[in-house]
């Protein structure tokens, strides 16, 4: 399902995929709305790929307590 909101009644829709890139009418409102296409949506993140870097070892010169 497609999450989207109608730009005249502000209505969150739940169109399905095969309406996709499709024009249609807000079934809320009976506005004139265009589907965005499934390729609009953003990527899902990779994250297998990037996995968090380790911390560091040895702590930053900035969190050492000042040399006397
Ligand atoms: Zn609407």
């Amino acid at each position: 399902m497609i999450d989207y909101v109608c730009p005249h009644c502000k209505r969150e829709l739940h169109i399905k995929e095969k309406h996709a890139g499709k024009r249609g009418y807000c079934k809320r409102c009976g506005g004139f709305i265009v589907v965005p296409a499934l390729s609009d949506q953003p990527p899902a993140l990779d994250t297998e790929s990037a996995p968090a870097p380790d911390p560091p070892l040895n702590p930053p010169s900035w969190l050492r307590p000042p040399e006397s």
